[in-house]
């Protein structure tokens, strides 16, 4: 009995320490169907975390008690899915904020559809600025189909200032069209370039010979008013940054791959600085800045002003591009288009010296990358066609002989179309497949006609890649082309690759449907695989002690839903660094 005694008040003296020896967590999140993207546990009903790591994951409720303390944040997921935050290995975010803060007319083929979009934009961006751009017409021009693509459409929509006049008195606008080979300024900004009356080369007149506001391309008309336009003031691009920051933490993203111009850099620096940045980047600049950025002193890796390796802020790999894309017939095949029997795509500056960029220069991109691995950048580079492909395999190849090693980080991005032989490729030099799944359920309305079916069996072929044992890193191209929009919120880019079909649900049972993947192996390809990718594996991409507190929460849990219902899930809640950067309201 008197043992049993002492053994019990050691016991409640251990219990009195182990409580209170337990640090005390920010925040802890139970009750929830947490899946960890580890393999031990696979599941979890609780996460602690203190500052920005993930300090405890338990698979009871109750074991999070001791986590808790009188300034711990608990938040009850009543029972909702978290994952590791998404991670979206491709976004042109400056581009992105751009469209969102300004105008978007890929889909607009109307006056009311004008009027409507630029009525938006003048309330965002505040009087006496300058509206431009808009690539009106996209979708309208992609409806015609593909044999059709670039004629001349007798009945096809042209815009007339007067359609826009009364909403814009304050804002001269300039906008263009998909193609950029005709444009529309409203009266404010032909006055502002003293062109409300006059008759210059390259304005289009209406039947009363009075300018309509359209502009062609190339004309002394288009000059005399780009030279006026005012550029945008570092604040109203700082907004659209916050746009998009705004939009990211909405949809779950934790961090971003992001194309990166040097401007961008400085704002992302002054962000981070206000405390505003609420993803973390990763940014790619391009392959032709590997000797500048040497010389700067910066590597991949490194944060652009401490430059100290950082998790947060810092550069990424440069990003080169082998061929143009699929929207406009641009990307680089062994066989010509279906449609178009003379052309094979075409080259980009860093493949080709040629003006009209069809004599290739391999050695061009070759030296570029060779520079840039000597000043410590991987690469990743765009490769579309078939032939784009195999050519950028082939150089990663010869720099896997030159290097005495595989290529580790390095990424084919879009890989859109591979040759059957091709596929095995990636898993040897150990190259990363970087796709973009939501591309399927938008591109596929012009596929077939564009290169048939056969070359189509090899289209986003996300199936053959992972039986041929490559590593997938999903992204998004968000915004998208001059050609298409593309959709950022992971629903959109997990339904493609899951269903394979529309946004619509076409066609039913999907489209090469062979190459459909599961919902464990998308939610792999945007979350572990892409911290590996960033070469943070380690520290972050799944929920494990130890690792940066990155999650977002959905309100359905994916791997249980039907796959029909992707669609419908909603992101409830967004943690970046252990801080709360997003819940839904009226949840
Ligand atoms: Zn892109």
């Amino acid at each position: 009995m008197r043992k049993l005694m002492v053994w019990a008040a050691a016991l409640a003296v251990g219990f009195a320490f182990a409580s209170c020896t337990t640090e005390k967590a920010d925040l802890v999140l139970r009750n929830g169907d947490i899946y960890t993207m580890e393999t031990n546990p696979a599941w979890a009903k609780a996460l602690a975390i203190s500052g920005n790591k993930i300090v405890a994951v338990l698979d009871r409720d109750q074991d999070a008690d001791r986590y808790i303390g009188p300034s711990t944040r608990v938040i009850d997921l009543g029972g909702r899915f978290a994952v590791p935050g998404f991670i979206d290995a491709h976004t042109h975010f400056n581009s992105a904020g751009a469209l969102i803060n300004g105008v978007n007319l890929l889909t607009v083929a109307d006056d009311q559809g004008l009027r409507r979009e630029v009525a938006r934009v003048v309330n965002i961006v505040g009087e006496g600025e300058w509206i431009t751009g808009g690539l009106w017409g996209a979708y309208e021009e992609w409806a015609l189909g593909a044999a059709a693509a670039g004629e001349k459409k007798k009945a096809r929509w042209e815009p007339d200032r007067k359609s826009i006049d009364d909403v814009t008195a304050n804002n001269p606008c300039l906008l263009s069209s998909f193609d950029s080979k005709l444009f529309l300024a409203n009266t404010t900004a032909l006055r502002a370039a003293g062109l409300e009356d006059a008759r210059l080369e390259g304005m289009k007149l209406d039947a009363r010979r009075a300018p309509t506001g359209l502009i062609y391309a190339g004309s002394p008309a288009l000059r005399r008013i780009r030279d006026i336009i005012k550029p945008k003031s570092e604040e109203r691009l700082l907004n659209e940054n916050r746009a998009g920051l705004k939009k990211l933490a909405e949809s779950g993203i934790v961090e971003i791959h992001d194309i990166t111009s040097k401007e961008q850099t400085e704002r992302f620096l002054k962000l981070q600085q206000n405390g505003e940045l609420t993803c973390r980047i990763w940014m790619r600049p391009d392959l032709s800045r590997g000797a500048e950025l040497q010389e700067m002193g910066m590597t991949m890796g490194v944060h652009p002003a401490t430059r100290q390796r950082d998790h947060y802020l810092r550069y990424g790999a440069l990003k080169g591009y082998i061929d143009g894309i699929m929207g406009t017939h641009g990307a680089l095949f062994f066989e010509p288009y279906s449609d178009q029997p003379d052309n094979y795509g075409h080259y980009r500056t860093h493949t080709s010296d040629d003006p009209k960029l069809l004599a290739p220069n391999m050695k061009k991109m070759e030296d570029l990358i060779r520079v840039g691995v000597k000043a410590g950048f991987v690469t990743n580079v765009h490769a579309i066609g078939d032939k784009g492909v195999a050519l950028m395999l082939d150089t990663y190849e010869k720099l896997m002989q030159e290097m005495g090693k595989t290529l580790e980080g390095f990424r084919v991005i879009h890989a859109q179309v591979i040759r059957p032989e091709d596929f095995p490729r990636f898993q040897k030099l150990h190259v990363i497949a970087e796709v973009n799944p939501y591309h399927i359920s938008d591109d596929m309305r012009w596929m077939e006609e564009r290169i048939a079916h056969e070359r189509c069996k090899g289209a986003y072929a996300f199936k053959s890649l992972l039986d041929n044992g490559a590593m997938l890193s999903f992204g998004s191209d968000w915004p998208g082309t001059s050609a298409a929009e593309y959709h950022m919120h992971p629903k959109y880019l997990i339904h493609a690759a899951v269903n394979r079909t529309t946004l619509n649900g076409q066609p039913e049972g999907g489209w090469f449907p062979e190459q459909k993947i599961s919902v464990e192996e998308a939610l792999k390809a945007y979350t572990i695989n892409n911290a590996i990718a960033a070469f943070d594996g380690d520290a972050r991409g799944s929920l494990k002690a130890g690792k940066l507190a990155d999650i977002t929460v959905l309100d359905q849990n994916l791997l249980k839903i039907d796959p029909k219902d992707i669609l419908k899930i909603n992101v409830d809640m967004t943690i970046v660094d252990g801080k709360v950067v997003f819940e839904r309201a009226g949840r």
